[in-house]
């Protein structure tokens, strides 16, 4: 950093209570940590804000000096980001305030807010956000990004059920969108990512949830290819009030992991279905016809929602990389299993596919930038990376699976499934892209705001 900067950069920690650290500093190497492990962040500059009012300050100090400003909750997906060369990398992590409004069925959080931060008090009265499957990701960049959830199939993607934004743009102005007021921009923040501003906070729906079955079954896998075949046939008629997953799963042989499931292999299906017990089990009886090893579905209370994927609720070191799949043919099972299943001498802690369809298909009459998801699965494939060797061998292995699976993609990538840098027309339909840069050009001209899935002003 040269001397000017270092001095402008003592004057803004002078003026803010959450920390800047620049390299060298001591506080440097824990700030600039993302969730995922395996991402060596290394910005000019990290500001932790600790109000919205030191948000507005950050944005400002970089502008005026030209630099870039990179959002970020957790850092889930900070593979995607494609430098941080020149860039102020704004932890969100103090904005942690929650409001749930019960009866009018709303919740209030903060930029820095984790999904089961919302999800446990919601669930206290019988209400639940479109929470993501991971209890520890971020609610806004997952909600910017579309959001999947095991209630989207019956309510849509989270973006479209988000009521009001508040952020600080590049110009240094604290906005709050909504369908009434800027309305362009609101349209652009519900799935068109963190390239517009920083969220300070998000106001959204909660759902009424008081009767939820949900859970998973396990079949070793060798079974993989009966299993998968029935669960693709199934998901055709299954009706929107459940959404449910699929994954060839190898699962590490860590000392935390339950015994009956530690190093070993599964096909699974989880999900969740919002309404009575008997109804649920109707819909699974042809999943149970199976006959799972271990069967852990069960009426349980929405914030339960948060941990029926066993997703990791700490950081990790990973790699993976996701796309949209068609209707899956027997063929595309078979060849899924012969690159990912028993035999394939795969490095992948899992892949898996997200059943879609239901509302995420159909478009709401207010939507976002993403106004549906297109396709019957969005597929992901991920593995640990403890150390270099193991990173490059997931990384390739992540390339080959999603190479094989090429002949069936939709023709469409989804943000929040996406974990490297990507060509923005990859998300977006031609019409879309092009709106969305018109807000870009709009709202951040001179491009001030990295985001992980950049849209520029074209
Ligand atoms: C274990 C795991 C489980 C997951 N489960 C699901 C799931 O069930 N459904 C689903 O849809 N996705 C899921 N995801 C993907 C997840 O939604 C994305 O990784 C998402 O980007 C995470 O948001 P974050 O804020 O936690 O991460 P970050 O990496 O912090 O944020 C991602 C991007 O969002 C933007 N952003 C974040 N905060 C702000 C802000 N305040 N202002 C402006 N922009 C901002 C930035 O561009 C940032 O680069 C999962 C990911 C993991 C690793």
């Amino acid at each position: 950093m040269d001397n000017a900067l270092a001095v402008d950069v003592e004057e803004l920690r002078s003026r803010m209570e959450g920390t800047v650290a620049a390299p060298g500093d001591r506080a440097y190497d824990e700030v600039r940590q993302a969730w995922n492990l395996a991402i060596d962040q290394r910005p000019a500059l990290v500001a932790v804000p600790a109000t919205v009012a030191e948000v507005v300050e950050v944005v400002n100090f970089a502008r005026e000096r030209g630099l870039r400003v990179a959002p970020q909750g957790t850092g889930h997906n900070a593979s995607a980001i494609a430098t941080l060369d020149g860039t102020v990398l704004v932890k969100t992590s103090a904005l942690r305030e929650v409001e749930i409004d019960a009866p009018g069925r709303r919740a209030r959080v903060g930029a820095g807010v984790l999904w089961a931060e919302v999800t446990r008090p919601a669930s206290e009265h019988g209400l639940a956000p479109l929470a993501g499957s991971s209890p520890d990701v971020g609610v806004v960049g997952y909600t910017l990004g579309g959001g999947l959830s095991w209630l989207g199939r019956r309510h849509g993607l989270a973006a479209n059920s988000v009521l009001a934004i508040e952020l600080v743009t590049a110009d240094g102005r604290v906005v709050r969108t909504d369908r009434d007021h800027e309305p362009e921009l609101f349209w652009a923040l519900r799935g068109g990512g963190g390239s517009f501003g920083i969220v300070t906070a998000m106001e959204f729906v909660l759902y009424p949830a008081p009767e939820v079955y949900a859970g998973a079954m396990l079949w070793p896998w060798e079974q993989a290819t009966e299993v998968l075949k029935a669960y693709v046939a199934w998901c055709r008629t299954a009706p929107d009030a459940i959404s449910t997953s699929a994954r060839l799963l190898q699962v590490p042989p860590l000392p935390e992991i339950p015994e009956p499931v530690r190093g070993r292999q599964f096909v699974a299906i989880d999900g969740a279905y919002l309404g009575s017990a008997e109804a649920a089990a109707e819909v699974l009886a042809p999943l149970r016809a199976l006959e799972p090893e271990i069967d852990m579905f069960a009426p349980v209370p929405a914030a339960a929602l948060s941990h029926i994927h066993m997703d990791p609720e700490h950081p990790v070191p990973a790699h993976g990389d996701g796309m949209i799949l068609d209707d899956l043919t027997p063929a595309a099972i078979e060849a899924l299993v012969r690159v990912a299943g028993p035999g394939s001498g795969s490095p992948l802690l899992m892949v898996e596919l997200r059943q879609l369809g239901g509302a995420f298909a159909t478009p709401p009459a207010e939507h976002g930038a993403l106004a549906k998801m297109s396709g019957s699965f969005a597929f992901f494939a991920v593995g640990m990376a403890m150390d270099e060797a193991m990173g490059a061998a997931v990384t390739a292995h992540v390339d080959h699976v999603i190479e094989t699976m090429d002949a069936w993609d939709a023709g469409r990538r989804y943000l929040n499934f996406t974990e490297r840098p990507s060509d923005p027309g990859a998300f977006f339909p031609e019409g879309t892209l092009r709106r969305l840069q018109a807000v870009k050009r709009a709202y951040d001209p001179a491009d001030v705001f990295r985001a992980n899935h950049p849209v520029t002003a074209g």
